[in-house]
């Protein structure tokens, strides 16, 4: 094989990047990760990580390093300052990934570019938003460290809703701000927070019609100031921390005109074998329609690719096999 022609390439080295890449090359497939940054997405911006199994607290970093190490343990490459900006098919179905100056060619493409939090871009946003300082974008990860404390949620939408309602099951008071007074998200989950809202002992309030227009404090978030947009009057609110739940923006402005995107910018693929539109391209992670935005349902979600890679890699064919007649997992 020439230098740049690989068994798989793999965009991204975040955990789904990581996760696909430890299974390929443990597998003896050629494999190299193509990184715009450094490895590790977005867990490299958090210090806590309490629900990856096996550890009880890790750091984002450290957790990286431990799987890029076990990459090149088993003679994976990874590729760092390396942006892919553009991505074809060719006649003999093998894909040419363009980077920087250079072109890699590879049998089977994993794409795990990823996505970003929407930023809801008001003062003290940014200055808390590092890890502790109390501004979150997942209810998930870090509602258990606002135990008995007030918290402000922001957003309509399905997301906004399931994690107020989750950041409830920890937090003293959830103070739930939406911009209107109709909610995005589906009627069952707005019954649900309704419910909780109305219950004798409810712990969720409601400001709608509402924006945060700053987020305040010393070191640590301590205000928030909540404007309400129909009759512009403002309160402040002593909080320990804001959760903005106001979207995701996946990173795959490089990829339109390749695979299939919904409109919002998400991957379109199978979500049993991750298959997109372009035979040979897996996809997997934060960028895939019907991701679950968590570490580890993105290292599986690169391990699942790098599986199915073996079986594409075997039978061209089952790329376009339906679901029902496609193997079973351990089936091969
Ligand atoms: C502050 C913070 C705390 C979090 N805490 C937790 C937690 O405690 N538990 C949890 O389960 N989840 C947590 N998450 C969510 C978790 O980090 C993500 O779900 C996970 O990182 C998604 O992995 P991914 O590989 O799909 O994408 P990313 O982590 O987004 O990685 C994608 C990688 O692809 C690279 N890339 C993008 N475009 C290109 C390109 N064109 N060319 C080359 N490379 C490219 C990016 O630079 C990046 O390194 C947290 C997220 C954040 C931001």
């Amino acid at each position: 094989m020439a230098d740049k022609e690989y068994d798989c390439i793999i965009v991204g080295a975040g955990p789904a990047g990581l996760g696909a890449g430890l299974y390929a090359a443990r597998d003896r497939a050629k494999t190299i990760l193509l990184e715009k940054f450094y490895p590790g997405g977005q867990i490299n911006t958090t210090d806590r990580i309490e629900n990856y199994p096996g550890y009880a607290k890790i750091s984002g970093p450290d957790l990286t390093n431990l799987m890029l190490e076990q990459v090149k343990s088993f003679d994976g490459e990874v590729k760092t300052s390396a942006e892919v900006t553009k991505l074809s098919r060719r006649e003999d179905g093998r894909i040419e990934v363009a980077c920087d100056e250079d072109v890699y060619v590879g049998r089977v493409v994993i794409l795990t570019p990823g996505s970003s939090y929407r930023n809801l871009g008001v003062p003290g946003e940014d200055a808390f938003r590092q890890a502790g300082a109390g501004v979150s974008y997942c209810g998930t990860c870090d509602a258990p460290f606002f135990k008995d404390k007030v918290v402000v949620s922001v957003g309509g939408g399905n997301t906004a809703v399931e994690e107020t309602l989750h950041l409830a099951k920890y937090a003293k008071k959830v103070i739930m701000v939406h911009r209107r007074q109709e909610y995005r998200a589906t009627q069952v989950l707005v019954e649900e927070l309704m419910g909780k809202v109305n219950a004798a002992d409810s712990n969720i309030e409601l400001r709608l019609d509402a924006t945060v227009t700053a987020i305040e404090g010393k070191d640590r978030v301590e205000q928030a100031v909540i404007k309400n947009v129909k009759t512009d009057q403002t309160e402040t609110v002593a909080c320990d921390g804001v959760f903005i739940f106001v979207g995701m923006v996946p990173n795959t402005g490089f990829l339109k005109g390749f695979v299939e995107l919904t409109e919002a910018g998400f991957i379109k693929c199978d979500t049993a074998y991750l298959r997109s539109n372009v035979p040979g391209v897996f996809v997997a992670g934060d960028c895939r329609i019907g991701a679950a935005m968590q570490l580890v349902t993105a290292v599986a979600d690169g391990v699942n690719a790098a599986m199915w890679m073996k079986q594409y890699l075997r039978d061209r064919t089952w790329w376009d096999a339906p679901l029902s007649d496609s193997l079973s997992p351990g089936q091969w």
